[in-house]
């Protein structure tokens, strides 16, 4: 797997304060996409053991909530081995870390993938120039959807997440 670049204390690309994996390799072409030069999956740099130690040692202090996976799509054909690979090595190495994906693809299309089950929210579908609200949260277009993941396989259908579900009180 190839990736562009390791960002650290990023506060835009889900909750709290988070590491995110950008990486090479996208197929879905969206029109006026912020990242194109992440669609070739052979661009970028490869992901190898220093950039892996670089992103672990990233997620180690207690302010950082956890990972975001973005790219790029992490759910790219290419990517999906050596990015479930991550996130469960990320749930072993530091399970009280939230774990977020962005990937193009509907959540229908990929909701039978094996490893799914440990990764807390996804945010799915392609960027729709035309549907772009900059109000919103978490994603770029309205039809993207921020989905709780658990809850989603429990259910057999996507569940949208809801940030209340996750203060504690
Ligand atoms: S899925 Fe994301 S990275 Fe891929 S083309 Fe669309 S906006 Fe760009």
């Amino acid at each position: 797997m190839n990736y562009h670049n390791i960002t650290v204390n990023d506060m835009l690309n889900g909750e709290g304060l988070r590491s995110v994996l950008w990486v090479s390799g996208c197929e879905h072409g969206c029109k006026e996409c912020q990242n194109p030069i992440t669609w070739d999956v052979n661009g970028g740099l490869p992901f190898d053991e220093k950039a892996e130690k670089e992103l672990f040692d990233s997620l180690r202090p207690d302010y950082i909530s956890g990972i975001t996976f973005s790219g790029g799509d992490p759910l790219h054909p290419q990517n999906r081995a050596e990015i479930f690979r991550l996130i469960k090595k990320v749930k072993e190495m530091y399970p009280d870390k939230t774990i977020w994906l962005y990937t193009g693809y509907l959540w229908e299309e990929i909701c039978t993938l094996s490893g799914l089950e440990n990764i807390d929210v996804l945010v799915d579908g392609e960027f729709v120039k035309e549907l772009f609200d900059s109000q919103l949260h978490w994603k770029g277009s309205s039809n993207q959807r921020v989905i709780a993941v658990k809850e989603s396989l429990k259910e057999g259908k996507a569940v949208l997440y809801k940030e209340k579900d996750y203060v504690c009180n």
